[in-house]
């Protein structure tokens, strides 16, 4: 890939100009959601270092202008459970080639009897409204790019259930359901679909999963080694600079010692 810089006389943010093939590409940047931590931060670190014009969106400012002053890309606030946010952050982000919609976690376990309705309401509108609402906003600007490409971090509880989570699973299955339904949609369309499902991956899921219980959210990793974000993030920047007519659906990634939700092999 090769990457210059040019005026875009189009927006106040600088832009680029990608040559792929004798196409020209006309916007390498990257949206990347929920960028003030974790698998998000990780992903706007790589793709900046491949040299995508980053946009970092998520609500604590403080962190998400640290890490965009370190790459060189920009800080936008974004509350992905507000349509008036997510209108304003689409509106400043510019033109966009890529989105990655990773905004989103769980909070607590409970059964089904025993949901909590507002834990509930947190996880579908994080995950599954936040990405609806990012991916109706930014796909007319990621198509018009000429190779558009929406990355969606679902997780391996897309596919599973396990006794305790259906809060988490369900808003994960209608999370993914929403992104392999715009596979079929865009067909024809200049734009790829990647769903990427981690397994356990350490970052601060568990800690706000169980609402800042550090103790707890350690004993989910106890006598295993998890991923880590820099290894989703690998995965991702893999898809996104694949050429224009490789689409990655699906990729599933777990850490070795885990064979499945309920599953891990524990030292
Ligand atoms: P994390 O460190 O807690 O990161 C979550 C990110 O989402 C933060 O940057 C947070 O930023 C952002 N976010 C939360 N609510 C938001 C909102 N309303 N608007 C905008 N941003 C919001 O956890 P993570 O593990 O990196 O999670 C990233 C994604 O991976 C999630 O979708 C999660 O479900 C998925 N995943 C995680 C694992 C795992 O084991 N860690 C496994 C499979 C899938 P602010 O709080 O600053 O807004």
């Amino acid at each position: 890939m090769r990457a210059t810089e040019c005026d875009s006389g189009h927006t106040d943010l600088p832009r680029r100009w990608v040559t792929r093939r004798g196409t020209i590409v006309n916007v390498n940047t990257a949206i990347v959601t929920g960028a003030s931590s974790g698998i998000g931060e990780a992903t706007a670190r790589q793709l900046a270092s491949e040299g995508f014009r980053v946009v970092l969106g998520a609500r604590r400012m403080d962190r998400l202008q640290q890490v965009a002053e370190e790459i060189g890309g920009v800080a936008l606030e974004l509350d992905v459970t507000s349509p008036s946010s997510v209108a304003a952050f689409a509106e400043k982000a510019g033109e966009a080639r890529v989105l990655v919609n990773n905004a989103g976690g769980a909070r607590g376990l409970a059964s089904v009897l025993d949901a909590d309705e507002d834990h509930w309401r947190w996880m579908w509108e994080t995950n599954v409204l936040g990405t609806l609402r990012m991916t109706k906003a930014l796909l007319p600007r990621l198509i018009a790019s000429g190779d558009g490409h929406v990355v969606t971090v679902t997780s391996i509880a897309a596919n599973e259930v396990y006794d305790n989570g259906a809060g988490y699973t369900s808003a994960k299955h209608a999370q993914a359901a929403l992104h392999r339904t715009l596979r079929g949609e865009l067909l024809g369309q200049p734009v790829r679909f990647t769903e990427v499902l981690p397994g356990m991956v350490e970052t601060e899921f568990s800690l706000r999963r169980f609402e800042g219980d550090a103790a707890k959210a350690e004993r989910v990793y106890d006598g295993m080694v998890p991923l880590t974000a820099s290894d989703v993030a690998d995965v991702i920047t893999f898809a996104v600079t694949r050429p224009a007519h490789v689409n990655l659906d699906q990729i599933v990634m777990k850490p070795r010692a885990q064979a499945s939700a309920t599953r891990a092999h524990r030292d």
